[in-house]
C-alpha cells in the first residue's frame, strides 16, 4: 500500500510507501467501520474507492488568514507539466512574490539556472537549498500578515480563475489536504479518510497539531498565544460542506452528494 496524494511527493519511496505495520491498521480499521464504496474519476482516472464517510461529518474550519501555523513546510509533489509551464509563463510575477529567483541569486545561481531545473525537475538542488534556507515549501510565501500562502494558488486568483481551474494547476495533495488516501499497490482501489484521533497513527498528518481540524485546539491557551483571532468555534462545520467545491470540483458532484446522503445531512 502507498499514500496516494504523495505519490509525486520529490522523495519519492520514502515517503509514499506505507510500512507494513501502518498497513494492517488501515486494513483493521477499515474493516471496522462502515464504508461506502464507489467509481470515483481522478484526474481523468478511474479509482475503486472506499470511503470513510463518517468521518466527512467532522468539522473543521480552515480559517488560513487567520492561522500562523507553519503550514506548507516543504513542497510535497513534483509540479504536473500545466503548472511548469503556467510558472514559466508567469516567472516575474513568480518571482515577485516569493523572491526565489532573487534568493537563487544571492546563494550564487543564475536566474536561467533555476528556470531550467524548475523546468526538468529531475535535480532539485536549487530549490531544495532555497527550501531549507527559508524553512518553507518554494512555492509558499508570508504576506504582509505573516501568514503562509501558496503562491500557485495567489497567481490564479491574480488571473481570477474559477476555484476549478485552480485545481488543474496546484498539486493534488494540496488541492485535498488534509484528506488521507491510501492506494493497493498495482491496483486502482484506494481508501479514502481524514486524519483523526483513532486514525492518525496511519496517516500521514498529525491530528493532534492541527487547528483547522481539531477544535479543540483552536480553544487552547498555547494555540491561542500564538492566534489571536479567527478559528471562532461557531464556525466550525462538517468536512464535507467545508470542502464542497473541492470534493465536487475533483471527485465530482455526485461523490458529494453520495457523501452527503450518507451522512445524512
Ligand atoms: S493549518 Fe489549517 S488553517 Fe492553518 S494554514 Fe494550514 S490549512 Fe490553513
Ligand atoms: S499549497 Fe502551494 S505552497 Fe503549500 S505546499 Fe502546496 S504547493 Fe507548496
Amino acid at each position: 500500500m502507498n499514500y496516494f496524494l504523495f505519490l509525486n511527493h520529490p522523495k519519492g519511496e520514502e515517503i509514499y510507501k506505507i510500512s507494513l505495520e501502518k498497513e494492517k491498521l488501515i486494513r483493521r480499521y477499515f474493516d471496522s467501520i462502515n464504508t461506502l464504496e464507489c467509481e470515483i474519476l481522478i484526474k481523468g482516472k478511474k479509482y475503486d474507492a472506499v470511503i470513510d464517510y463518517q468521518i466527512f461529518g467532522k468539522l473543521c474550519n480552515f480559517d488560513c488568514f487567520n492561522c500562523v501555523d507553519d503550514c506548507c513546510a516543504d513542497s510535497p509533489s513534483l509540479l504536473q507539466e500545466n503548472t511548469k509551464k503556467f510558472l514559466k509563463n508567469n516567472f516575474e510575477e513568480f518571482n515577485k512574490i516569493t523572491k526565489n529567483c532573487d534568493i537563487g541569486e544571492e546563494l550564487g545561481y543564475s536566474k536561467e539556472e533555476l528556470k531550467n531545473e524548475l523546468e526538468k525537475e529531475d535535480e532539485r538542488n536549487i530549490i531544495s537549498e532555497i527550501e531549507e534556507e527559508t524553512e518553507m515549501c518554494f512555492y509558499a510565501y508570508r504576506n504582509e500578515d505573516r501568514k503562509t500562502l501558496c503562491s500557485i494558488h495567489s497567481m490564479c486568483l491574480n488571473k481570477t480563475m474559477s476555484q476549478e481551474e485552480i485545481w488543474q494547476y496546484k498539486p493534488l495533495v494540496c488541492s485535498l489536504w488534509p484528506m488521507e488516501i491510501f492506494i493497493e499497490e498495482g491496483s486502482s482501489k484506494i481508501y479514502i479518510t481524514l486524519p483523526d484521533d483513532f486514525t492518525n497513527s496511519f496517516t500521514i498528518e498529525n491530528y493532534y497539531e492541527i487547528p483547522c481540524i481539531n477544535i479543540e485546539i483552536s480553544e487552547s491557551a498555547i494555540f491561542r498565544k500564538k492566534n489571536p483571532n479567527g478559528f471562532d468555534e461557531k464556525k466550525y462545520v462538517p468536512f464535507i460542506e467545508a470542502y464542497k467545491t473541492t470534493i465536487s470540483s475533483i471527485f465530482g458532484e455526485k461523490i458529494y452528494e453520495l457523501i452527503k446522503h450518507k451522512l445524512g445531512l
